[in-house]
Parts: C-alpha cells; structure tokens; sequence
C-alpha cells in the first residue's frame, strides 16, 4: 500500500491548486482523477469555454447593432462550425496547460477515481489502496435534476451540450435562471436561437438584487428573448415534435414548445459515489460536504473544497479553499480563513452583474446602518458614446467613516469595472481613500466617481450638522 502525507481526489481548480501548494510546503502529495480529459470544470466546461462563446456572441451583437454607430454591416451571422472549431482550439491550449502542469512529476498523477475504505485508505477501480495522513476531496460537481414531472426522462440539454454546438438550434427553452441560464440564454438568442427562459423564483439571478436583475431581464426582452419568472414547472414533455413544458405563471397554466431544452437548474456535489460513511464524513441537507473555516470536515485530517463544499460555485475560491487546506494541513502559522465579507461575484452577461463585499438586501435584513448611491449607465458621457446604457454603479458604504463595505456595478464590462473595489475592499479603504485615487477620463470606471462623491458628501454634511470624526 503506497502511503502519502496529502491526498487529493479531483484534479480541478480546488485540487490541482491544493496539490501545487501542499508540495512546495514540503508534503508527499498524490491527486487522484479519473476523467478522461484533464482540466476540470471550469477550463473543459465552464468558465472558459462559455466566457470565449460569449464574447464572439458580443462581437456579433456589436456587428448586428453596426446602425446605431453609422456603420453599414450588411450581413453579420454565427458560423457555427468556425466558432466551435475555435474555441476547441482554445480550450484544448488551455487543457493541455494544466495537463502538464499536473503531470510534471511535482506530486503523483494517478488517473484513477477512488472511494474511501477508511478514513484514511482510498482504494482505486483495480483495488490498488492508497493511504494518507491527509485527504482532501474536491471533486466538484454535477448538473441536478430536481424532481419535476417528466424532466429526468426527457433528453434535455445541459451547458456541456451548449457549449460543444455546432449548429445553432432553431430553438430552446432554457429551465433556470441562474448564471448559467442567463448566460447561455443570451449566447443562444444572440447567435440566432428563439429563446423562452422559464425561471421558478421571483426574478432572474436570485441571489442578486431584484433591481439588478430586472436590468438584466429588461436587456435580455429588449433583446428578443422571452423571460417568465415567478412560475411553477408542471410538466416536461418530448416527442418527435420537440419539447413541451407546462407550468404555471400569473394564475395560468402555459405551454411553450422549442426544439430543444436546457436543463440549467443548478448543479450539486458530486460525492454520491465516494462512499464518504466509510470515511465518517458528514454532508449538509443539500448534499454538499459540511467544512469549517479551515476546510476541515467532521473528520479532522480530512478535507473538502471547491464545488463539492459551497457555498459557492466559483474558481477562485475554489482555489483559495484549496490551497487553505493544503496549508492548514501543512500546519503553517497565522493561516487567514476564506473572508467572505469579499465576496466576488460576476455574471458574464451583456449588461454583466458584478457584486462585492456586502449586498443592500443582506445589510437591510440584519439591520446594520449603511449608505448607499446609485449612478446611472445612460448619463455617462463614455458609456453614452459606447451605446451602453443599460445599468448603474452602486457602492454601498458605512455612514459614519465611509468605509466601503460592498458595491453592485449592471452594466457594460461589470466582471472588469468591479476590480475597482477589490484591493480598496480588502484594505478597508473609505469613500474618501478612493476618491483620492486618480480616475481617467473617458473611461466607463468614471462612474463609479458619482455615487462615491455622493456618499462622501452625505458623511461630510453629517459631519458639519454634528461634528465627529470623519476620516480624510
Ligand atoms: C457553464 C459554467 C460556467 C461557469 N462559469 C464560471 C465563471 O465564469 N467563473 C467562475 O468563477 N466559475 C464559473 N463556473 C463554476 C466553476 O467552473 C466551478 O466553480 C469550478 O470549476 C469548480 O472547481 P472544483 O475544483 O471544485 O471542481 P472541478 O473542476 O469540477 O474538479 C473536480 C474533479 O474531480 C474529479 N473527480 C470526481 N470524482 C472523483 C473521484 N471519486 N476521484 C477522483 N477524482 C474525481 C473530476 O474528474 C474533476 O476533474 C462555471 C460553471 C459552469 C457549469
């Protein structure tokens, strides 16, 4: 039996990054994956992948849109099989990257799934165990198929299918609308897809602000995609025709019909087949593996990161999770936690919807004192000359030294414009600090100015009515 001090199952972002870290810290390290191809989940079929179609996706938008700028663009359409052909190209650059670097004999490779026997033995598919003083497990995700009537038995689409087309579907009903719906629905709609997005909750991108999502549903409607929210699924159906699904909507029942379905409802752990009651290992009701601050589990010397452990679905703090566990593991002194008061958050839509920090609605609930300013897309004179006015900046701060503690962007290149908060978020910098900063004109990072100013002046008439502190 070969012995490890770290063993890692899954070789994606949490994985590979945990293994590079628990091997510079000095410890005997093996990742153990199966998959045919090498990547994981955001280079193969994730952020990559989706994030090159959506910017071909922009372009052709752009191309589409050429008479608002004075330009003559007579005919501008998707060539499936080029797009496709490409960003397979892109992607396998990408794969084959971290192929390497998983295979450059820093730690042990071994292409094998593994289940535990023990808390501390792993046996591989030939029966071959591994032991280790260390374990973490990071093997990701699979797509849910929640229980609606007809759906699991149905050939729906999931974003695999999506993001490996080449062709462009006559039409799709998108089921969801998360991040991923959102995204491959504009993506779908925008190379030439009709569209129907059918989402159960209230508004678009639940976990975002109804303001921000509704920017969003109004693009996307202004676009030509039918979004209908707050509805119950009843029924999915497919026969030669198509697909059918019924639900309710407004106190009716409703049917659309599209050639195809895509089954976006969410994602969930993907431990069913790793036998973690023999290793003691404690999930929580939805299924993902219960970790402390320290990406420990229940069982002390095991640990779990990424996907599998939440709370989020997203790369970097994957990775973060990852690498603490290795170095927590490693026992390396003044170890810092996850900060989850950073939370970075973008969907890569066109308006995209960029968060940090603290949200309004979470501030509202907990009834913590904060300020906030809103500043618009449409009064701007960058965006204006872009044609992007969808949208606005808010930066949501504390009222008494205006510390930020959050900001929401809507609006053109929102992933980008929100890294204008990170560095001064994490230094706890004040209105006042970023207002001192330089701010180049024209740039669409000009917006942000406003709602700070407002802020700022907000917090210095407080000051003058009754004088205090207010940090300069
Ligand atoms: C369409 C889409 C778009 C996305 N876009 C973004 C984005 O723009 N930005 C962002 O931050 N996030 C995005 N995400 C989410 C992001 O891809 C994931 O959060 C991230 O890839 C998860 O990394 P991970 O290491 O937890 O899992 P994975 O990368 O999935 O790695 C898990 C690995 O474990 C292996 N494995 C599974 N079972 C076993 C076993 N028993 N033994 C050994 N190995 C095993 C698998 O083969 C796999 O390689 C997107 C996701 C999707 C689906």
């Amino acid at each position: 039996m070969t012995s490890y001090d770290f063993l890692v199952l899954g070789g994606g972002s949490a994985g590979f990054n945990a293994a590079r870290v628990a091997v510079s810290l000095g410890l005997k390290t093996a990742v153990l994956d199966g998959a045919r191809e090498l990547g994981g989940l955001c280079i193969l079929r994730g952020c990559m992948p989706s994030k090159t179609l959506l910017y071909v996706a922009e372009v052709l938008h752009l191309a589409k849109k050429g008479k608002a700028f004075g330009l003559k663009i007579p005919r501008a359409e998707a060539d499936m099989k080029a797009i496709h052909a490409r960003k397979k190209r892109i992607i396998a650059d990408f794969a084959d990257h971290r192929k390497q670097a998983l295979e450059a004999g820093k730690f042990e490779l071994i292409r094998a799934y593994g289940r535990f026997v023990d808390p501390h033995t792993v046996e591989l598919p030939d029966g071959r165990q591994l032991r280790a003083r260390f374990i973490l497990i990071s093997t990701g995700s699979t797509i849910s198929v929640p229980a609606i009537p007809g759906l699991s038995a149905a050939p729906y689409w999931t974003s695999d299918e999506v993001l490996d087309l080449d062709f462009v579907p006559r039409s799709v009903v998108i089921l969801g609308g998360g991040i991923v719906a959102c995204e491959l629905a504009q993506f779908l709609n925008r190379i030439g897809t009709r569209v129907t997005l059918i989402q159960r909750s209230a508004h678009l991108l639940r976990v975002h602000s109804k303001a921000a999502a509704e920017v969003i549903q109004q693009a996307f409607e202004d676009e030509g995609i039918e979004v209908l929210v707050d509805t119950q699924l009843e029924l999915v159906t497919h026969d030669k025709r198509g697909f059918a699904v019924t639900f309710q909507h407004g106190g009716k029942s409703l049917t659309r019909r599209a050639d195809h379905l895509l089954n976006a409802l969410g994602r969930e752990a993907n431990t069913k087949e790793l036998n973690l009651p023999a290793a003691g290992v404690k999930t929580r009701p939805n299924g993902q593996i219960a970790a402390n601050r320290w990406q420990q589990t229940n069982v002390p010397h095991i640990y779990a990161g990424g996907d599998c452990a939440g709370p989020e679905e997203i790369v970097h703090i994957a990775i973060q999770q990852g690498e603490l566990a290795a170095r927590h593991a490693a026992k390396v002194p003044r170890l810092r936690p996850v900060d989850w008061t950073l939370l970075l958050n973008v969907v890569f839509t066109d308006p995209s919807l960029a968060t940090i920090g603290q949200r309004e609605h979470d501030l509202e609930q907990s009834k913590q004192p904060y300020l906030s300013a809103n500043y618009p897309f449409n009064d701007h004179g960058k965006s204006i000359l872009m044609e992007a006015h969808y949208g606005y900046v808010k930066v949501i701060a504390e009222p008494r030294q205006g510390r930020i503690l959050g900001a929401e962007i809507v609006g053109k290149d929102a992933g980008e414009l929100i890294h204008a908060f990170s560095g001064p978020l994490a230094m706890k910098a004040t209105v006042f600090d970023l207002l001192r900063a330089p701010w180049y004109h024209p740039t669409l990072a000009e917006i942000i100015t406003y709602p700070l100013e407002e802020i700022a002046d907000k917090i210095t008439a407080a000051a003058r009515k009754s004088p205090r502190k207010v940090a300069r």
